[in-house]
């Protein structure tokens, strides 16, 4: 199957080599971002390659709506405390060109009294489309050194003698690079994963209202505790990566409403069927921890979630204890529910289903009316009742009905 993915990057370097990177092992042509939708600049405000590559991919996912391969990179000089790092692209300003930024690192070693030093680089590709976030990464070991050699390249290739040879990048043929490199090992990971999603194709997928049903009705066994059910249950809907993420994320999100040893348990329970049916979920341990980003996106859903009372909720918050807003928002909102892989709708039938089964009354209400303004569907909260009355039984479906109305 051929695809065509956009690059979230304006370095034909870089675009160049996952061109024939990718190419090795999969169908696919990728179209740079400026070719759609023209240069945009994009603020890498991410600590880490990973977060920076998962900010580039969704900001142009979000603008184009199409499958974005997004590329974040740089070096990291042992002698220089890991710089530059996250900042390899503007380590002389911002602006900065290859070389003024490869004379930095000669005038940071010079100032260290080093003349070469260990290091590596590392690269981190992040994939988004409608569907999935996959994120895969690669590094190389080698030498820094204070001179630069060869022509070839861009970037710091010239100062990089990778580990096992005597050459830089700047002087070894493109070939050894492209055998060795970071981006050689990220983009050979990453396109494994792609090729799987087309494998995944060809399985039958569950119809979105079977994952809406199966996570309403797992999130409702977990929260009983009653796993031998969950498990059941998992492996009736559980059949592809699609919905293997989607069961994984629902099973995670219950230790926020149900408690964690409850959603320790049931991720444990899922993990099982997972074996059985050799799949991975495409966002098991793909986040770093990230207060900022998790408060700001947190305070967005939050207050979609609550709507016209969000202002009112949060100062009664704060009143009884100004952790708990924090925790809600950051913890909540921002680490646990607003995770890819799961939609929100998905999410907010998911607690319903949770808080109806621990007979949870004024949370219940709060989150039946989220799931309304995240615009849930009656036929959607239909499938949150049958699974409330079949799994949970007639006292959680009187509650859950009695809120509901
Ligand atoms: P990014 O656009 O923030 O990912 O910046 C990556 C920067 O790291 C580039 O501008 C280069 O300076 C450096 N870099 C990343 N990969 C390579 C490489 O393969 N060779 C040389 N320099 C690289």
């Amino acid at each position: 199957m051929k695809r065509t993915i956009i690059v979230a990057s304006g370095n034909a370097h870089k675009i160049a080599e996952l061109q024939s990177l990718l190419r090795e092992c999969i169908d696919v042509d990728l179209v740079p971002m400026s070719d759609i939708i023209g240069r945009i600049d994009i603020d890498e405000t991410g600590a880490t390659f990973e977060e920076n590559s998962y900010i580039k991919a969704q900001q142009v996912h979000a603008l184009t709506g199409l499958p974005v391969i997004a590329d974040d990179s740089g070096l990291i000089v042992d002698a220089l405390d890991g710089e530059p790092g996250v900042f390899s692209a503007r380590y002389a300003g911002p602006n900065a060109s290859d070389a003024s930024n490869r004379e930095r690192v000669t005038q940071e070693l010079a100032t260290r009294g080093c003349e070469t030093s260990t290091g590596r680089f590392s690269c981190v590709l992040c994939y988004i489309d409608s569907h999935r976030t996959l994120l895969a990464d690669g590094h190389v070991q080698g030498l820094i050194t204070n001179t630069v050699s060869g022509a070839g390249g861009f970037g710091y290739d010239p100062m990089f003698v990778p580990e096992g040879y005597a050459e830089s990048y700047g002087q070894l043929p493109q070939s050894v690079k492209d055998a060795t490199s970071h981006r050689a090992k990220a983009a050979r990971a990453l396109a494994s994963m792609i090729k799987k999603l087309d494998d995944d194709t060809a399985m039958p997928h569950p119809p979105s209202m079977t994952i809406l049903d199966g996570v309403c009705r797992s999130s409702i066994y977990a929260a009983e505790g009653d796993f031998d059910s969950l498990e059941h249950e998992l492996l009736d809907w559980v059949v592809d990566t699609t919905s293997a993420t989607a069961a994984y994320e629902a099973m995670l999100q219950t230790y926020l409403f149900a408690g964690f040893p409850i959603g320790l348990e049931a991720l444990a329970t899922l993990d099982s069927v997972l074996h059985q049916r050799n799949l991975v979920p495409q966002t098991r341990g793909f986040e770093q921890y990230n207060t900022s980003i998790f408060e700001q996106r947190g305070g967005e859903l939050c207050s979609q979630v609550y709507g016209s009372v969000y202002e009112k909720m949060m100062t009664r918050f704060t009143a009884i204890s100004p952790e708990i807003t924090l925790w809600t928002i950051v913890e909540g909102y921002g680490k646990t529910l607003s995770r890819p892989g799961l939609e929100g709708i998905y999410r907010e039938c998911a607690v319903v289903c949770t808080l109806a089964t621990l007979g949870r009354r004024s949370q219940l209400y709060s989150h039946v009316r989220g799931a309304r303004n995240l615009s849930a569907t009656p036929e959607q909260l239909q499938v949150c009742a049958d699974a409330i009355i079949e799994c949970a039984g007639l006292q959680a479906y009187h509650l859950f009905a009695q809120v509901s109305s």
